[in-house]
C-alpha cells in the first residue's frame, strides 16, 4: 500500500502545483503509515531525484513519444496502469487544468471513489473523509470514500508546499502507451507571458477600464510586478483582451499569491475563478462594489489615477 502522486509537468519542467500535491501526498502517506511515490509522464529536464525533498521516496517515470502533449484519455490510462503496477491505494492529482480532465477518468478506470477539489488532508480517524469546496468555494462538504482505491484531486493553493532534504530513487516504468486519438499538428505558444494558472501574481481588468486602448495602465503595473494578466468575461467577450485571459466560473480558475482587480465589480461568477487567491487587492471607484467584500485590501478610487501612482511607487522599490 502506498500513495501515488501524479507530478504534472509542462515543457520539461515539473509544475509549481505539483510541489503542492507532492507535499500533500507525502503528509497523507505519513498519516497512513505508508510511503509516498511520485509519477511523472514524458521526458523531463528537471532532476527527478530532487523531488525527494518533498517527501517522496520514489519517482516513477513513463517515457513515450505519445505523452508529449497532454491527452486526458491517454494520460488517464497510463496513470491507472501505474497505480496497478505500483500497488498504490491512494492517488493524488492536482485539481489544475490537466488534473480536472484526468482524475475522474483515472477513478473510473480503477472503479475508485474520487473527491474532486479537495481542500484538506483526509480525516482517517473513522474511515476516509475528505473536505472539498462546493458552490464555487462558498461552502465545504465532507465526502467519505469507501472504495479500496481512492482518488483525490487537490485544489491548487489549498496546501502549503514544504521542502526539506531528501533524494528519491528514480524508476522507469514500462507501460505501453497508446497513440492519442487526437493528433496535435501545431502548438502556437504565447511567448514572453507568465502562464495564468501558474502565476504568483495576476493583474486583472474589467469593464471599468472602458476599452482596450486603456490597457496600458494595467500592463505597466503587471510588467513591474512580473505578473500575468487576466480579465473579466465581458472584457473577453468584447475582444478587448484574448479569451484565454478570461477568469471565472466559465473561464480560467486562478490561485495566485496576489490577485489585483482593476475596475471589476466582483460578480459571483468572477469570484468563482479567483477566490482561492491568497491575497486579493481591489481597486474600484464604487465603494459598494461587491468585490470589496472578498478583498484583503481595497482602494476606493479612479483606477486611472490610482494605478499609475502605484506603478511609480513599485518602480522605486
Ligand atoms: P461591470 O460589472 O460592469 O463592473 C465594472 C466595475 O468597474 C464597476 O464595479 C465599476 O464601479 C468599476 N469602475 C468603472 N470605472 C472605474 C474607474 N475609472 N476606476 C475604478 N473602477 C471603475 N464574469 C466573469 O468575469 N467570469 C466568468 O467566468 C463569468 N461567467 C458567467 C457565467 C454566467 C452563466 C453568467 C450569467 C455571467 C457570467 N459572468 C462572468 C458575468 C458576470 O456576471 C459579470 O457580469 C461580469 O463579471 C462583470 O464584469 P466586470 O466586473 O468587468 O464589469
Amino acid at each position: 500500500m502506498s500513495v501515488l502522486i501524479f507530478a504534472d509537468q509542462a515543457d520539461g519542467h515539473i509544475k509549481k502545483s505539483s510541489f503542492e500535491v507532492l507535499t500533500y501526498g507525502a503528509k497523507l502517506a505519513a498519516q497512513l503509515g505508508t510511503s509516498a511515490e511520485a509519477l511523472v509522464l514524458g521526458n523531463v529536464n528537471d532532476d527527478l531525484a530532487s523531488l525527494g525533498k518533498y517527501g517522496v521516496t520514489k519517482v516513477h517515470q513513463v517515457k513515450d513519444a505519445n505523452l508529449e502533449h497532454v491527452d486526458a484519455q491517454v494520460y488517464a490510462k497510463v496513470i491507472a496502469e501505474a497505480v496497478t503496477a505500483t500497488g498504490a491505494t491512494v492517488v493524488v492529482i492536482s485539481h489544475n487544468q490537466t488534473g480536472k480532465a484526468v482524475a475522474s477518468r483515472v477513478a473510473a478506470r480503477l472503479k475508485a471513489g474520487i473527491v474532486a477539489g479537495a481542500s484538506a488532508l483526509p480525516d482517517t480517524s473513522n474511515g476516509f473523509v475528505v473536505r472539498k469546496t462546493v458552490f464555487s468555494g462558498k461552502a465545504f462538504a465532507n465526502v467519505s470514500i469507501s472504495s479500496p482505491i481512492k482518488v483525490i484531486s487537490l485544489n491548487p493553493n489549498s496546501f502549503t508546499t514544504v521542502s526539506g532534504e531528501g533524494t528519491a530513487e528514480v524508476n522507469v516504468l514500462n507501460i505501453a502507451v497508446e497513440a492519442p486519438k487526437v493528433k496535435v499538428t501545431a502548438v502556437n505558444k504565447v511567448t514572453g507571458e507568465v502562464p495564468l494558472t501558474e502565476a504568483d501574481v495576476v493583474v486583472s481588468g474589467g469593464r471599468g477600464l472602458k476599452g482596450p486602448e486603456n490597457w496600458g495602465v494595467l500592463l505597466d503595473l503587471a510588467k513591474e510586478l512580473g505578473a500575468a494578466t487576466a480579465c473579466s468575461r465581458p472584457v473577453g467577450d468584447a475582444h478587448w483582451r484574448p479569451h484565454h485571459e478570461h477568469v471565472g466560473q466559465t473561464g480560467v480558475q486562478v490561485a495566485p499569491n496576489l490577485y489585483i482587480a482593476l475596475g471589476i465589480s466582483g460578480a459571483i461568477q468572477h469570484l468563482a475563478g479567483v477566490n482561492r487567491s491568497k491575497v486579493i487587492v481591489v481597486i474600484n471607484k464604487d465603494p459598494e462594489a461587491p468585490f470589496f467584500k472578498a478583498a484583503d485590501y481595497g482602494i476606493v478610487g479612479d483606477l486611472f489615477e490610482v494605478v499609475p501612482k502605484l506603478t511609480e511607487e513599485i518602480k522605486k522599490m
